[in-house]
């Protein structure tokens, strides 16, 4: 599975200095960057080579849904995978800048090559867009997260966050997450998220856009379809748990039930409530376009005694 496998012909897997070398450059070898690699999407039939696609996660390299997803997606393409080495769950876009990163081997549960990042999922896309890999990618998948990401589940998404990451470095992306109910049944997200590739690959994403899938609890015989949807509204029911260590000395955990939401219509709350596969579009500019009409009215002007400082 030599397409499954790093290309260990990147530039950035050549030594350092040529053997024998003497003393350490005083400059440490980069790893040039591969950017996203054609972005040009025509149907599939049209391509000249499989798409190659980088699948990541927050759950960790050891999640049954990354597992899945990876499967899912080598039904049209080819596919590397780079996540987590642990469970990294509601890290938002976290970027790991205060220490060294480590990136091991790892074999996922079905024997095929992938690595392990010992950071955040926004990290894992990084290193596969800041040449990693020695090439670039048509697409990044991130999922399939244990539990459905809705609404503000947004800000705190390490799934959305890697597929965020996808964006900013110039590449069509989409995180597909599963809602969870007893035992997970992956078979209709592994369908949902090759149809969402395909026609992603197919139709293209423009700059700063990506796709939020969730999909509801429900073998593929009992789903209502996709339905194009907006972020609906959390109802988070946390709560600050306090306890006493060995020591007697409290701590607090962030524990509580699991969130609500509010199914308005049109939103991804109602369409998974409503057994549909909900697919938001997102867009990177977070700007508010209601209180961008409303600033210039506020009195936003530097007191004079500012000038006397
Ligand atoms: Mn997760």
């Amino acid at each position: 599975m030599s397409s499954e496998r790093r290309d260990g012909a990147g530039p950035g897997r050549r030594s350092p200095e040529p053997a024998g070398g003497l003393a350490t450059s005083p400059h440490p070898p980069r790893v040039e960057p591969s950017r996203a690699r054609r972005g040009v999407a025509r149907p599939l039939a049209e391509w000249t080579s499989r798409p190659r696609i980088l699948v990541t996660n927050d759950d960790g390299v050891d999640s049954r849904g990354l597992l899945a997803l990876a499967q899912a997606l080598r039904r049209i393409g080819d596919v590397w995978v780079i996540a987590p080495e642990t469970n990294q769950s509601a890290v938002g876009h976290l970027k790991t800048m205060m220490r060294p990163l480590r990136i091991r081997e790892r074999r996922l549960h079905d024997g095929t090559a992938g690595w392990a990042i010992d950071g955040s999922p926004t990290d894992a896309v990084s290193a596969a867009f800041l040449g990693f890999f020695g090439h670039g990618f048509d697409l990044v998948a991130s999922g399939i997260n244990y539990g459905n990401n809705l609404g503000d589940d947004m800000t705190y998404s390490g799934t959305v966050a890697a597929a965020m990451e996808g964006t900013i470095s110039g590449c069509p992306a989409f995180a597909v997450s599963q809602a969870l109910e007893g035992d997970v049944d992956w078979r209709l997200a592994e369908v949902a998220a090759e149809v969402v590739a395909r026609n992603i690959l197919e139709r293209g994403l423009g700059p700063g856009e990506l796709l939020n899938v969730n999909v509801p609890a429900l073998p593929p015989e009992e789903c209502g379809g996709f339905e194009v949807t907006r972020l609906g509204q959390r109802v988070y029911l946390d709560e600050l748990i306090e306890r006493l260590d060995p020591r007697g000395v409290p701590y607090y955990w962030i524990g509580g039930q699991p969130p609500t939401g509010v199914a308005a219509p049109g939103t991804d709350f109602s369409a998974v409530e409503a057994g549909r596969i909900s697919v938001t579009p997102i867009h990177l500019d977070l700007t508010a376009k209601g209180l961008l009409r409303r600033l210039p009215e506020w009195d936003l002007a530097l007191p004079d005694s500012a000038r006397e400082r």
